[in-house]
């Protein structure tokens, strides 16, 4: 899908440029074509600079060099079944390194950043929360429970990288414990994912979902 819309958008630039330069100016034709073109260009930058940043938190989080998010989007189709976010898994106990995020998630992704990472919405907080288990995914980890517990202790690193307050990412990941997980299906609750249970990642500290753990060397421009 991309290299088909790169190639029709070079033809169509190429096209123009021949109509402007052999004399045979068809100017209702080119203002069409720079219809198309300049909208076209505007959501593909658009779409490659939110998969930058995204993929930069899926790199950190996951500890994986070279991991990436895909967003489904203007320049990007696949299927997600009835999934938020997916990662391909091997069936050896491999994992993919891309991240494969719905449409809808990214764009919540994109206002969150785009509102300064501050005062999130409901829909921010379980994209943010989305991004950071696909990325938990990414390092290696195919049990949904087990994944959950992690993201949900994780994913206030995943939101500072994109630019929120640490009490702000603090915040979120406390309010997905309270509101969401209860809520989430069996198969993604943990009955080892508690306060000093076997999938704190901090046990012994106090606090739940975890401390935070955001180390100035993660913080992102
Ligand atoms: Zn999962």
């Amino acid at each position: 899908m991309k290299l088909t819309a790169i190639a029709a958008a070079l033809s169509l630039v190429g096209l123009v440029a021949y109509w402007q330069w052999s004399g045979r100016r068809r100017t209702g034709w080119m203002v069409l074509a720079g219809l198309v073109l300049v909208p076209s260009a505007y959501f593909a930058w658009r779409q490659h600079t939110l998969e930058l940043r995204l993929s930069e938190v899926v790199e950190q989080v996951s500890g994986r060099t070279g991991a990436n998010a895909n967003c489904q989007g203007f320049m990007r189709e696949f299927r997600l079944d009835n999934n938020l976010g997916e990662v391909a898994f091997d069936g050896k106990g491999g994992t993919s390194t891309t991240a494969q995020v719905r449409g809808g998630v990214c764009s919540h992704l994109r206002s969150f950043i785009g509102g300064g990472a501050a005062d999130p919405s409901e829909d921010q907080t379980i994209a943010v929360h989305v991004l950071t288990h696909e990325a938990i995914h990414v390092s290696g980890i195919t049990s949904e429970a087990e994944t959950e517990c992690v993201a949900l202790q994780r994913s206030k690193e995943a939101a500072i990288m994109l630019g929120a307050a640490p009490e702000t990412a603090r915040a979120m990941g406390q309010w997905y414990w309270n509101e969401v997980f209860p809520r989430m299906p069996g198969t993604y609750r943990a009955k080892e994912c508690f306060e000093d249970g076997d999938l704190d990642l901090s046990p012994g500290d106090g606090i739940w979902p975890r401390r935070n753990l955001w180390s100035p060397a993660w913080k992102v421009d």
